[in-house]
């Protein structure tokens, strides 16, 4: 046993060991696909298989105890289950986000869609949900706490299984070093658990001629997780997938009077965001007519409109008051599960708990109604902000909600990038992927599907790997 393993700490990277570890490991992301694009090739957004750069990994995977492992995979088709009901309530959507909506245009313009469905009494049949909830492990009181439901984009299904297999290949060969048993880190099916569910989709659409539609970002540096899911959608499934942008779809796409969604010519049977969750997704009037033709369209929507709202932080916040989820579900045992895991959680119409966070900022994160990093507010900016917000007056506080911080446990980590290793005191956030398809009555798929891990150093507020604050890890279960 080495030195470091006898202390429990991961190897120091300066050592001749760690050295040919990422050497080893960097490699192995070379000729297995674990590459992102390089920022520093400016087509590297945009020409796939120019200018790649092996993904931001943690070089051992990140310790978990097994009880939180199982926890959080017990709760996963509850999840999935809770999202499809509270989707098809329209009016609590709609009157949970009703305040939000005078404030935040974004929300505002997908409550428009929203409504105009419930108008039109737009009813999906064949419901298919991609999900990620993601957690944290909180220090004190050892409890396993939800930081946030993805239901629209969730990233990394294609990546992160393959850092499960990197880390099991390290340890099968430098394991011995550090006492590690590469059995210990759970299988990680999520790139092709989430291509089977979009196949199955394809499958209950039953079109033999149709494609499924991937909605991107007309420059993605993230583009080979996403070609992960178009590979085993050929190669396991015989399943073509085309990738359209918004302003794309606009341009190239219609509608049949019978309700068939044609892109390019080609019948589209599952639509497949991976854009379309950031204001910054549409720039003009042209990304939200595209948005709306999909949704008026027969096709498969992953997410529908609903499913997407249901995935917004208000959303979150609702369903943690107390008796909401009883309105959703009946199994009290899932309930409880569910609200076990719930951290702290409140609207900002609540007067005592803003003075409470004005005091003890560092206590609370802020939260507006956005996703893929880098939104949130954090320790003196919460003070600062909320007092801005409530001289501002009038509902200017309800683009946000508030919730707990929550402090995992920090501990020592070798993070990887561009092809140099940092030990750094690190956090870690787990993630479980879930996949949900029914067609009317019948519930195809409700799974759990596979895991991410991301660490990122305990002194940044953040976590995206994408927004570059995280490194994508596995775990190890103790
Ligand atoms: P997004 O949809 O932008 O990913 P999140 O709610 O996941 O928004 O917040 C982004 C990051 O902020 C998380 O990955 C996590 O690192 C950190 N974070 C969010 N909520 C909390 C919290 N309650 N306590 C501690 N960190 C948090
Ligand atoms: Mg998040
Ligand atoms: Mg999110």
């Amino acid at each position: 046993m080495s030195a470091a393993a006898a202390e429990g700490k991961p190897p120091a990277p300066g050592t001749e060991a760690v050295g040919e570890m990422v050497r080893e490991a960097t490699a192995w992301c070379a000729l297995h696909g674990l590459v992102v694009g390089d920022r520093a090739d400016p087509r590297s957004g945009t020409v796939p298989g120019v200018g790649l750069v092996h993904a931001p990994f943690s070089l051992l995977p990140m310790h978990l105890p097994e009880s939180c492992w199982r926890q959080a995979c017990e709760l996963a088709p509850i999840f999935n289950e809770l999202v499809d009901r509270v989707s098809l309530d329209g009016d609590f959507l709609q009157d949970s986000l009703s305040k939000t909506k005078q404030v935040d245009d974004f929300t505002s313009r997908l409550l428009e869609i929203h409504r105009k469905m419930m108008e039109i009494n737009k009813e999906e049949n064949i419901r298919l949900g991609l999900h990620r909830s993601d957690y944290m492990l909180d220090s004190e009181t050892g409890s396993l706490l939800q930081i946030e439901l993805n239901t629209i984009s969730a990233s990394f299904p294609g990546l992160g299984s393959l850092v499960s297999e990197l880390h099991r290949s390290l340890i099968n060969q430098y394991g011995k070093l550090f006492c590690l048993d590469s059995k210990r880190i759970p299988g990680n099916a999520a790139s092709s658990r989430f291509a089977e569910a979009l196949s199955r989709a394809w499958h209950e659409f039953n079109v033999d001629s149709a494609v499924i539609m991937m909605i991107v970002q007309p420059e993605e540096r993230n583009m080979y997780d996403q070609y992960w899911l178009a590979k085993h959608l050929k190669e396991s499934h015989g399943i073509t997938t085309i990738r359209k942008t918004l302003s794309e779809v606009e341009a190239e796409g219609h509608v049949l009077p019978d309700g068939t969604l044609v892109v390019d010519g080609r019948t589209v049977s599952v639509v497949y965001f991976r854009a379309g969750y950031t204001p910054n997704d549409y720039p003009s009037e042209a990304e939200w007519t595209a948005r709306l033709l999909m949704e008026q369209s027969s096709a498969v929507k992953c997410p529908s409109i609903s499913y997407h709202l249901v995935g917004t932080k208000k959303i979150q916040q609702e369903l943690a008051k107390p008796n909401i989820l009883e309105r959703f579900l009946e199994n009290k045992e899932q309930i409880a599960k569910i609200c076990k895991c719930f951290a702290g959680l409140w609207s900002l119409d609540d007067e005592e708990i803003v003075k409470s966070a004005i005091q003890n900022p560092e206590l609370f994160v802020l939260k507006p109604q956005r996703e893929g990093g880098g939104n949130n507010i954090y320790g003196l900016d919460v003070r600062e902000t909320l007092i801005k917000l409530q001289k501002e007056g009038g509902d200017a506080l309800a683009a946000y909600i508030l919730m707990q911080r929550i402090f995992p446990k920090a501990s020592l980590a070798n993070l990887v990038r561009g092809g140099a290793c940092h030990e750094a005191l690190t956090i870690s956030e787990l993630g479980i992927y879930g996949a949900y398809l029914r067609n009317k009555d019948k519930v195809v798929m409700n799974d759990q599907s596979g895991y991410l891990m991301r660490t990122k150093v305990s002194s940044s507020n953040e976590g995206g790997v994408a927004s570059g604050f995280a490194v994508l890890d596995s775990l190890y279960l103790t």
